[in-house]
């Protein structure tokens, strides 16, 4: 069983009519929704209006991969919680940032660099599969449409990714590294740019195949947790 918490900062859902009509769950909710139909997931959710995030240590013990959405309160966010969070993907928990959690403590803290990108509102998107043969990739054809979305464009200042996994074209012809993997520690991250708030994006179902499929990657191998440690070893005999 991979344990996932879902969380979302679930404040423009219950702020704008308009958001709540897309996600009258949360984005928190519609996500652990599909994830929760699947045999070999235990889902759970959390929200920056509990306490430490709902993102306590023991929350954090028991979660094998955190799918985190976040946007308005990027700069609110706990250092600590944050601090805490990096360091339970450096000994092996998964990451899946998504849409603008690009620009969370959290994924500036694991990559270091500065998470720039262009952006405008209102434009289609065709997500190009560019490493069809990698996990994330499993059952998505090579082109997804998605009919509204918000632009995220290059350059995008991130490390170097291990896989380019998706690449994303906009109708004003700009590019970008739509999903794409990284290693930190034990821990897989993926970042997966669709999912802009006011669109439905996390309905269609082959978006949620990728999160699904992300779900899987990034669960630490055989279940297995391992503390990092620094120390001086002796030779034997
Ligand atoms: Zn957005």
């Amino acid at each position: 069983m991979i344990r996932v918490t879902v969380w979302n900062e679930f404040k423009h859902e219950r702020e704008f009519a308009q958001i709540r009509h897309v996600y009258p769950e949360g984005i928190h909710g519609c996500i652990a929704g599909f994830l929760g139909e699947e045999q070999d997931l235990f889902v759970r959710t959390a929200t920056f209006d509990m306490e430490e995030h709902g993102l306590t240590e023991e929350v954090l013990q028991k979660t094998d991969v955190l799918i985190f959405w976040s946007h308005a309160l990027q700069e609110e966010f706990s250092d600590e919680v944050a601090k805490r969070v990096r360091e339970h993907v450096l000994s092996g928990m998964g990451l899946a940032a998504l849409h603008s959690a690009h620009y969370s403590k959290i994924m500036k803290l694991l990559l270091g660099t500065s998470m720039t990108l262009k952006w405008r509102h209102g434009d289609k998107e065709k997500i190009w599969c560019t490493a069809p043969s990698h996990p994330i990739a499993a059952g998505i054809p090579e082109m997804i449409e998605i009919p509204q979305e918000e632009m995220y464009g290059e350059y995008f200042d991130i490390p170097r990714p291990d896989d380019v996994v998706f690449t994303g074209w906009f109708s004003g012809g700009e590019v970008f590294r739509s999903g794409c993997t990284f290693t930190r520690g034990m821990g897989k991250i993926f970042y997966f740019q669709p999912g802009h708030e006011e669109y439905p994006v996390y309905r269609q179902p082959q978006v949620q195949q990728i999160i699904k499929n992300a779900v899987r990657f990034c669960a630490p191998a055989g279940g297995e947790r391992r503390e990092l440690c620094c120390q001086e070893v002796k030779r034997q005999g």
